[in-house]
């Protein structure tokens, strides 16, 4: 079972919910794999606490033009649905920010004057945690800026054992990262708060996952402050409320000082064990 963590809007407590699911979900059963896909701003790592012990970096091919083989013909620019490549005067110039690496523009050369140099946008890192969690994230390096060719990386670089649960830490928001984190799950936790913001990135959330068609619920953090919203929409739409984690500034604390969410009190550890007991039950049926 694949299982993507998202949320319209940063802040909301994807990270926490995410980690201590794969935390109690290893202290219940096997070991679930985790992917941090916040390749922008991954902490997963600040409540896992893995040892990194692999590295590789991601690639991606940028064009380079041989002028001397050039006749100019504009096919390359006209393939590039980016458009990351434009043929002035008796010149091409290639745009490396824009350009997605897919080759296309290669493979259309007529006079086979393109040819592809590695440019390194990030890397990923795996290792293993204390509690036996098999981890892995992606960076994309600062200035790059495209995160999806780094998540959709480190989903083909790491994949689940036959059975083993698979965590994804997706993204914030409701962009082109996101629809690559979320893509191929089996179900969607859309974790929010009971605020108007919250309620506009969640409708936002829930059009995504169904887009997809991936089955969504929610979660709901700092339960108790705000409106009821929220709950309302979840009603109306059909969106099981898989959780409540109420408004707690001990709580807050805890996570400011890098203790998972099961670890900082026992109240929260049983929820979680429900919903990671509930979760597998139903991967089973
Ligand atoms: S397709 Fe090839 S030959 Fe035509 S303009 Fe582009 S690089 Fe030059
Ligand atoms: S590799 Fe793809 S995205 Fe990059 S310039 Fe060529 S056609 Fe455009």
């Amino acid at each position: 079972m694949r299982i993507v963590v998202a949320s319209g809007k940063g802040g909301t407590g994807k990270t926490t919910v995410a980690t201590g699911l794969a935390l109690v979900m290893a202290q219940a059963g096997p070991p679930p794999l985790f992917l941090d896909c916040d390749v922008e701003a991954p902490n997963a790592h600040f409540f896992l606490k893995p040892a990194l012990s692999r590295r590789e970096d991601v690639n991606l091919l940028i064009p380079q033009v041989d002028l001397a083989r050039c006749t100019f013909c504009g096919r390359c620019a006209e393939v590039c649905q980016y458009h990351a490549i434009a043929v002035l005067n008796r010149n091409v110039m290639v745009f490396p920010e824009l350009c997605h690496g897919c080759g296309s523009c290669t493979l259309n050369c007529p006079e086979r004057a393109i040819t592809e140099t590695p440019h390194v946008i990030g890397v990923l890192e795996a290792g293993q945690t204390p509690a036996g969690i098999d981890f892995a994230r992606g960076l994309l390096n600062i200035g790059e800026p495209m995160a999806s060719p780094v998540i959709r990386a480190l989903k083909k670089w790491r994949t689940a054992a036959p059975g083993q649960t698979v965590i994804v830490d997706a993204p914030p928001g409701t962009s082109c990262p996101v629809v690559e984190a979320m893509h191929g799950a089996d179900l969607a936790l859309l974790v929010t708060e009971p605020t108007p913001f919250g309620l506009h990135d969640l409708r936002l959330a829930v059009e995504l996952a169904r887009h997809l068609s991936i089955p969504a619920a929610a979660i709901i953090n700092r339960d108790g402050i705000g409106d009821d919203g929220v709950e309302r929409f979840c009603r109306e739409a059909g969106l099981p409320v898989l959780m409540r984690i109420p408004f707690d500034r001990e709580l807050a604390a805890g996570l400011a000082r890098g203790r998972p969410l099961p670890e900082i009190s026992p109240a929260h550890r049983a929820q979680l064990g429900a919903l990671a007991g509930r979760l597998l039950e139903e991967a089973r049926a």
